[in-house]
């Protein structure tokens, strides 16, 4: 299967099973022209969230070659595991939610996610049993105490997923009535759908090693306990192995950066195209990196950098640009607050760089760059082609931009076909309710076959399966008409 397909100056490219580029074959490129993620059309269209990538890796190659001479801190030295990685390791790699790819540096090498699975077990618990149930036994607040600390909130919870006492209890949560072993595949497993089937392993030296010196994880494990955070019946012992095994699994910082780039596409895989999160489940988890992912260092973190992210003491950092990509970076040595001190460096120089602070578009900050496609510079024709793909795609991101810059969403095309038409007709409730609600719509615009939206969804209605009665339901509340009850309405008002 053909996933990973890339256009560079040496001409189209593919990645083999050791990684190594190759020319594709005749089928390779037929095989990727027919699949469902379907880059090409997208690059031939310009259509992609970063249309000039080549610049863009090109930038993020500058830093890399910058920080390879920034050297400082040290590798933690708790296991053996951790202290032996050569200082010298660094990786860069890139995956956008179109799917595009950047790496540059030792990407192929494997190292256990250790904290960064902190923010994808929280992630995984919020999409299977929603966030009501999760936070029975954890809160969403910083701490502004270390991340292994013995403490509760006010409320008798751990503060947050992303610390020590918080992540357990997360972990106590995970399929309790399963067997530990159904428990760990059944995580790994979910790691492996959002890494797009890539490399996820597992480093038993440091499950043994973290296991060995985890007086502290049990300390907290056993008040936790005490103050009855977990639910009813937890295998305490259980529950810690756990939570090792999670931290001692291994990523490649390729592999990594598609975990990221699913957070940063709200859940899907943008080279799987699985759906393996849901939506809101997403919305916290990148809410609490915000806030909680980088040790005693977030508050600086939101302020400074101002994205989400979650980083471990393997010298790994988990970055999310919302809508646009996941970012790893992996530099062993670790800075006094337990960051990885080059991976902190590579994020503040890219913020400065970048406009990809969150609230950078607020001050219409233009001393910074941009890659990201810009809906405003878009001629009318690409921007009634882009709007309508996105309604029927459900592209939610790409609606909101263009709501931001005040696009009329009546525009049609040639057939007369609105947003709303194709929104309705993919059955995309929510780009319905969208349009309708948010962009206000017209909800009954004739097509050139005189269709309205009402007509498409009674036609899509009437196959086999109806599953878009919630579609007429709420079209007919909000006074969608077929067009012969319109035009019928009009020669009695004549
Ligand atoms: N295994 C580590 C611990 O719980 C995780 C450390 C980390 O990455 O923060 O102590």
């Amino acid at each position: 299967m053909v996933n990973k397909l890339s256009i560079d100056p040496a001409g189209l490219t593919i990645p083999n099973e050791i990684g190594v580029k190759k020319l594709v074959s005749k089928e390779e490129f037929i095989e990727a022209c027919s699949s469902s993620n379907n880059i090409l059309n997208q690059s031939l269209g310009s259509n992609l969230v970063i249309p000039d990538f080549q610049e863009f890796s090109k930038e993020l190659k500058n830093l890399f070659h910058e920080l390879s001479d920034f050297k400082g801190g040290k590798n933690a030295d708790y296991i053996p595991q951790l202290s032996r990685a050569d200082p010298n390791l660094w990786a860069i790699s890139v995956c956008t939610i179109d799917g595009q790819r950047f790496s540059v540096g030792d990407t192929n090498i494997p190292f256990c996610i250790q904290s960064c699975c902190k923010a994808l077990n929280y992630a995984i618990n919020v999409s299977e049993i929603g966030a009501d149930a999760v936070h029975l036994h954890l809160g969403k607040e910083p701490s502004g105490i270390g991340f292994n600390q013995i403490a509760l909130d006010k409320h008798g919870l751990p503060h947050n997923p992303m610390i020590n006492p918080g992540a357990i209890s997360c972990c106590s949560v995970i399929r309790p009535q399963d067997t530990l072993a159904d428990r760990f595949d059944h995580i790994t497993q979910q790691y492996k759908t959002m890494a797009g089937n890539e490399f996820v392993g597992f480093s038993n030296a440091t499950f043994l090693s973290e296991k060995s010196v985890a007086d502290r994880n049990f300390a907290i494990a056993y008040f936790l306990h005490e103050h009855n955070v977990f639910p009813k019946g937890t295998n305490l012992k259980e529950t810690l192995d756990l939570y090792f095994q999670l931290c001692s699994v291994e990523t490649t910082c390729d592999s990594g950066s598609v975990i990221c780039a699913t957070l940063a596409n709200g859940g899907e895989c943008p080279t799987s195209r699985e759906v393996c999160l849901s939506p809101d489940a997403v919305r916290n988890t990148l809410s609490l990196m915000f806030s909680c992912g980088m040790y005693d260092y977030s508050g600086e973190w939101s302020f400074e950098v101002g994205f989400p992210a979650k980083s471990g003491v393997a010298g790994s950092i988990f970055i999310v640009i919302p809508g646009v990509m996941g970012i790893c970076v992996w530099s062993p040595p670790l800075d006094e607050l337990g960051n990885s001190y080059r991976g902190v460096e590579f994020a503040k120089r890219l913020a400065q760089k970048f406009a990809f602070h969150q609230f950078d578009n607020i001050q219409g900050n233009q001393t910074k760059m941009d890659p990201r496609r810009n809906p405003k510079s878009e001629s009318k024709e690409i921007q009634i082609l882009n709007l309508i793909s996105a309604a029927n795609n459900r592209d939610m991101v790409l609606l909101h931009k263009y709501f931001e810059i005040g696009i009329d969403f009546n525009i049609c095309d040639y057939d007369n076909r609105t947003p709303l038409h194709l929104a309705v007709a993919a059955d995309h409730l929510t780009v319905v309710r969208f349009l309708v609600e948010k962009a206000k719509v017209n909800v009954n615009p004739i097509d050139r076959m005189r269709t309205t939206p009402m007509d498409e969804a009674l036609r899509s209605g009437s196959h086999a399966e109806c599953t878009n009665q919630e579609v007429i339901k709420y079209l007919r509340k909000k006074g969608a008409k077929t067009c012969e009850q319109l035009l019928m309405a009009a020669s009695v008002q004549y």
